[in-house]
């Protein structure tokens, strides 16, 4: 049976419905992440871009990009950070971005960057 995780932004304009196993839910403290979403930290999960029905009434999220490989996902009505869309037919979800069961579902197994996070991370989580 699949699985179908969902989420979206914080005004409901964008939505996506994820399907099948997510790949490799990590923690990411660079500093495009950072700045990205205006958090210490990101927590990524990744899909093939056909796995990933944008089905909302706002359809595909706004792109910047932001490199030769990529451009960050976002709300264009609330400004939500929603993910990236790789040219190389993959997408990144933020978790934050999904619905509260899904959640739950995506235990981030990595974090990349760590050396650009906060002293105080360490205090609070384990990864
Ligand atoms: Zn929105
Ligand atoms: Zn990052």
């Amino acid at each position: 049976m699949a699985r179908i995780l969902t989420g979206g932004c914080l005004c409901g304009h964008i939505r996506f419905s994820a399907n099948g196993e997510p790949d490799f839910p990590h923690g990411c403290s660079c500093t495009m992440c950072q700045r990205h979403s205006g958090a210490p930290v990101l927590v990524w999960v990744g899909y093939p871009a056909a796995a990933v029905a944008w089905d909302g009434p706002g359809g595909a999220p706004a792109l910047w990009r932001s490199s030769d490989a990529s451009c960050r996902a976002y709300c264009p009505l609330c400004g939500s950070t929603l993910g990236a869309v790789d040219d190389a037919g993959t997408v990144g979800l933020v978790t934050g971005a999904f619905d509260r069961v899904s959640l739950a579902a995506l235990a981030p197994v990595s974090h990349s960057y760590k050396s650009m996070r906060p002293r105080w991370w360490a205090r609070l989580f384990q990864i």
